[in-house]
C-alpha cells in the first residue's frame, strides 16, 4: 500500500522550473534532461526535446492561454499532437490486382487502403452510428472478397467508392490520411493515441509541479498536468487546502476514483494494530502499490495533510529507468524477473474483510519488448513461492540485483512533502517509499490517498486534448 511521499524541499532548480519564462524552463529541462533523461525508444523524444530547447519560437506557436501553465515543457507536447492541416486529394484509383485503393495527395505523397478495410469502415449512416462512432455493419454482412465498381474524387474533394451492390461510401481526406497504413504514419498515430513514449530520469529529476486550483479550473492546465504525469510519471500539485476530501475532488476532475479494500480514499497514519505496513511509522522500501490485485491501480494521488515532525521523507524511483539498467547490466536477472510468476497476498479488514491473492511477473513487458508495468511490494510478496527448487536461489539473486539498483543513490529522488502538497504519479512505473519517522501524539503524520485506473486518466486526457484543440 502507500508509503507516504512525505517531504518535498524545493531546490533552486525546482524553483527555476516554475518560473514563467519558456527559456528558464528550457534551461531547467536541459539540465535534468542530460544525461539522466533517456527514452524508451528512439525517435519522438528527440523531436520533443528539440522543441523544448527552441525557447522563443516553440512557445510562440502555442495558444496564449497555455503560457500561464507552469509545466513549461509540456507545451510542446500539447502542440505536437495538434491535428494535421487540411489534406487535399489529387487523385484516387482502384488497383484491382492488389485489391487496394490508392490515394495520391496534393502534397505529393500517396497512401493505399485495402478494399476490405474501406468497406468495413464505411462512414454512411447505414454502416456507422455517428452519435456513438460505432460500427453498425455486421461481420456476417461484410464480404471480405468484394471488389469495387468505381472510385472517384468528388467535387468537394472526398473519395467516393461505389461497391458492386451499388452501396456508396464517401471518405473524408483528413479521416483517410490519419489512418494511412504506412509504417511511419501508423507509428505516429499510435503514439498520439497511446502516448507510450516516456522520459526516463534519475536522482537529478526536478519533480514537475502544477497549481492545484488551475488544474481544477483550466483545461489547458489540466491537460499539461496529465501529459506530464504520463511522460515523467510524476507531478506534484501545489496550493491545495490541507484537508481531507481534496484527492477525491481531484479524482472527480478526471472521472472517478478506484475503490479498493482500503476504501474510496485512505488515510496513511500510524495506526494501532495496523492492517498495512504503511499504517505504521516504519521505513517502507520502494515499492509499487497493490500488486496483490491482479489489475493494480495505474495512478495514485497522495496528499500530505500533516507532515511528520522528524523523518518520513519520500523516495521515488523511475522503475522503467531502473529496469533498463538491469537489462543492460544483468540480462539474466532481467530475464528471470520478466518470466517467473510471483505470488502476492493481502489479508485483513478495512472497507470490508479481504483475502487477496495474485500472481505477477515483477517486471511486465509488452509484446514490443517495452517494460509496461512494475509489480513489486516486498511487504506483500507471498511466502508461497510457486517455483521448482532449482529456481529459488536464482530468483532471489535476480530480486536482489533489482532492489540493489533501485537503492543506488543516483536512482533515488528524495523529497519532503509540505502540508497541502499532492503527489500524483504513475503506480505502474514509479516505485515509492518513505523513511521511518517519529510518531508523536500531539502532531501525527497524516496523508490521504486515492487510486485511479489509467483508462480513466487517459480518457480525460483525450477529452481535454480535443477541447483544448477546438478552442485554439
Ligand atoms: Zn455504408
Amino acid at each position: 500500500m502507500y508509503s507516504g511521499c512525505k517531504a518535498f524541499v524545493l531546490t533552486d532548480r525546482q524553483k527555476l522550473y516554475r518560473v514563467n519564462k519558456p527559456e528558464m524552463w528550457t534551461s531547467t529541462l536541459a539540465r535534468f534532461a542530460r544525461p539522466a533523461l533517456q527514452r524508451s525508444t528512439a525517435a519522438v523524444t528527440c523531436q520533443v526535446l528539440k522543441a523544448c530547447c527552441r525557447s522563443g519560437p516553440a512557445a510562440g506557436r502555442l495558444p496564449p492561454s497555455l503560457t500561464s501553465v507552469q509545466l513549461r515543457g509540456q507545451q510542446s507536447l500539447v502542440s505536437a499532437s495538434h491535428p494535421a492541416s487540411r489534406q487535399l486529394v489529387r487523385h484516387a484509383r482502384a488497383l484491382d490486382q492488389e485489391r487496394l485503393v490508392e490515394v495520391e495527395w496534393e502534397d505529393g505523397g500517396h497512401s493505399s487502403y485495402p478494399f476490405t478495410w474501406l468497406r468495413d469502415n464505411c462512414q454512411c449512416p447505414l454502416c456507422t452510428l455517428q452519435s456513438a462512432q460505432a460500427r453498425v455493419l455486421l461481420m456476417c454482412d461484410l464480404d471480405i472478397h468484394a471488389g469495387v465498381d468505381t472510385v472517384e474524387v468528388t467535387k468537394d474533394n472526398k473519395v467516393s467508392i461505389v461497391w458492386p451492390d451499388q452501396h456508396t461510401s464517401v471518405f473524408d481526406p483528413e479521416w483517410l490520411k490519419k489512418r494511412c497504413f504506412s509504417s511511419a504514419a501508423r507509428q505516429s498515430l499510435q503514439e498520439e493515441l497511446f502516448l507510450n513514449e516516456r522520459y526516463y530520469w534519475d536522482s537529478t529529476l526536478c519533480i514537475p509541479t502544477a497549481d492545484f486550483q488551475q488544474v481544477l479550473q483550466d483545461d489547458n492546465a489540466a491537460l499539461a498536468w496529465l501529459l506530464a504525469m504520463r511522460r515523467f510519471g510524476v507531478v506534484c500539485l501545489k496550493g491545495a487546502p490541507a484537508e481531507q476530501g481534496q484527492v477525491a475532488r481531484l479524482c472527480e476532475r478526471i472521472g472517478f476514483l478506484r475503490l479498493t479494500f482500503y476504501g474510496h480514499t485512505w488515510q496513511v497514519q500510524d495506526k494501532y494494530m495496523a492492517n498495512n505496513l504503511a499504517y505504521t511509522s516504519k521505513k517502507l522500501s520502494v515499492h509499487t502499490d497493490y500488486p496483490a490485485l491482479n489489475f493494480p491501480p495505474g495512478v495514485q494521488f497522495i496528499q500530505c495533510l500533516c507532515p511528520a515532525v522528524e523523518g518520513g521523507e519520500s523516495q521515488l524511483v523511475d522503475g522503467f529507468h531502473v529496469t533498463q539498467q538491469l537489462q543492460r547490466e544483468d540480462p539474466e536477472a532481467f530475464q528471470i524477473l520478466t518470466s517467473l510468476l510471483v505470488n502476492f497476498q493481502d489479508v485483513g479488514r478495512d472497507y470490508c474483510d479481504f483475502h487477496l491473492l495474485s500472481k505477477h511477473c515483477i517486471i511486465d513487458v509488452d509484446r514490443d519488448g517495452r517494460v509496461h508495468r512494475i509489480n513489486f511490494n516486498n511487504a506483500t510478496r507471498d511466502s508461497v513461492l510457486d517455483l521448482p527448487l532449482h529456481q529459488v536461489q536464482p530468483f532471489y539473486r535476480a530480486i536482489k540485483a533489482f532492489t540493489d539498483l533501485m537503492d543506488r543513490p543516483e536512482n533515488v529522488v528524495s523529497c519532503r512533502l509540505e502540508s497541502g502538497d499532492i503527489m500524483t504519479f504513475d503506480n505502474w512505473r514509479l516505485l515509492h517509499g518513505r523513511k521511518s519517522y517519529i510518531s508523536s501524539p500531539d502532531s501525527s503524520r497524516h496523508l490521504e490517498g486515492a487510486y485511479l485506473d489509467w483508462d480513466v486518466v487517459m480518457s480525460r486526457l483525450h477529452v481535454l486534448r480535443n477541447s483544448v484543440h477546438k478552442d485554439s
